[in-house]
């Protein structure tokens, strides 16, 4: 095959394994990237542990994804949780499975990692070029803008791996959505993902626990009960439990206007162990004791029990009790999408082929988390983009090829 070339828009986790794929194929192969260093939201993810992929069985992991787990599936068998620790131990980072079953790397960096990876991209004849913001078509081509003016590029395919809408300070802004919409590809509106909740707390409990962390609870949702800590913030409820539910707790807030995260206090004590317990504490002793001594509540619990519930519950043990097994937080709305770890919404999946192509741009291909997909927290997002981006990349030869 004559060598073409072939431009990546956006130098993420998908934009850079898109590289990869296509960089051993012979074709010249440019990374265009708006920033100044490429890959920062992976950076970023690295600052508090890279959870690289996530080690379950993998029939339950390639569920993960609701309803865009059966389209995404062959981009997920050909690069499993298993092929990502490879890749990443070729790289000279080995990973080890956490007590939840997450990757990550052993230095849980993502620093060492992702300058072994561009190092190797590099050496395979890879250019990357920073600073490159792509700004939309023109008759035929891509318009990038540069420090050196507006240039045009004519490459023979591109691919798209411009990210969600998360963090847009990172480079994923989402600007690109209604270039591609003139051009006739459906999108979906962006959300948030893996993302906070506001509470109406009171000045009291804002100041005296924003910060606090609630450990060791269990919370219910649409999408289920799960074990699991989460933080009270300054706006309202933040963490790992919470993301778990996020999805189906924004579902319903849009759908209802309303809704609730249903926390139990103390897992593993049941409703009449607790009022039994509640009832034999010194009537006279302070709400915060009755609740340390008879619920076992640290200080952030009780505050919470005390900020939810009405003086008729606190006073009598059987309600208190209910109430610690079953503590409804109203939620009033989804923290920004600027500060989530995710975002649903982008390119419908219906809008791209079994190669990843867009369907309405012929060779233009598209990959990663602009893609309209979602998934919880739990090293499914990156493994999903890396797959999304090898996929596109190998559709994108198909295509080269088919003549
Ligand atoms: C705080 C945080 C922690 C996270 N932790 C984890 C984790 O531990 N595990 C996990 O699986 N996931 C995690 N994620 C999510 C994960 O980082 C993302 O899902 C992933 O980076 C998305 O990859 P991507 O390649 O699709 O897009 P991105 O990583 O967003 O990359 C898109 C690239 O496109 C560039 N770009 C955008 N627009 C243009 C344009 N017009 N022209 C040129 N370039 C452009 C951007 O500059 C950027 O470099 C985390 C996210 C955040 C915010």
């Amino acid at each position: 095959m004559k060598k073409k070339q072939i431009a990546i828009i956006g130098g993420g986790p998908a934009g850079l394994m898109a590289a990869e794929t296509l960089a051993c194929s012979g074709h010249a192969v440019t990374v265009y990237d708006a920033m100044p260093t490429v890959a920062r939201k992976f950076l970023l993810a690295g600052k508090s542990g890279l959870n690289i992929t996530h080690s379950e069985d993998y029939e339950r992991f390639a569920t993960r994804f609701g309803g865009a787990s059966d389209r995404l599936r062959p981009a997920l068998d050909a690069l499993t949780p298993d092929d990502i620790r490879r890749w990443a131990g070729e790289l000279g980072t080995e990973t080890f499975v956490g007590s939840s079953g997450r990757v990550f790397p052993t230095a849980m960096k993502a620093s060492p990692l992702l300058r072994a990876w561009l190092t190797r991209l590099e050496t395979q004849g890879v250019v990357i070029a920073k600073r490159h913001r792509w700004i939309g078509f023109t008759d035929g081509g891509l318009v990038l803008e540069t420090q050196g003016g507006r240039k045009v590029i004519h490459p023979d395919a591109a691919l798209l791996a411009l990210g969600g809408a998360s963090w847009p300070k990172l480079g994923s802004d989402a600007a690109w959505v209604p270039w591609l919409r003139q051009r006739g590809v459906d999108t979906a509106p962006f959300r948030p993902a893996n993302c906070g909740f506001d509470v109406n707390w009171s000045e009291v409990f804002r100041e005296r626990f924003a910060g606090a962390p609630l450990k060791a609870v269990t919370a219910t949702s649409a999408a289920g009960t799960f074990p699991g800590e989460f933080v009270i913030s300054e706006h309202g409820i933040e963490g790992s439990l919470v993301y778990a539910h996020a999805a189906a707790l924004r579902d319903d807030l849009q759908r209802d206007g309303a809704v609730s995260l249903l926390v139990d206090l103390a897992p593993g004590r049941s409703v009449e162990r607790l009022a039994a317990d509640l009832a034999r504490q010194d009537r006279k002793a302070s709400l915060s004791n009755r609740l340390r001594k008879g619920a076992g509540l640290d200080p952030v619990k009780a505050g919470l029990i005390r900020e939810l519930a009405g003086d008729d519950v606190l006073k009598d043990p059987q309600q208190l009790a209910a109430r610690i097994k079953a503590l409804a937080i109203p939620l009033t709305a989804t923290r920004p999408i600027a500060e989530a770890i995710s975002s649903a919404g982008g390119i419908a999946l219906e809008a791209i082929d079994d190669g990843y192509m867009l369907k309405a741009i012929p060779g233009i291909f598209a990959a990663g988390e602009m893609l309209n997909w979602e998934a919880p927290t739990g090293g499914y997002l990156l493994t999903a983009c890396m797959a999304t981006g090898k996929a596109a990349a190998q559709g994108m030869l198909a295509w080269l090829d088919r003549d």
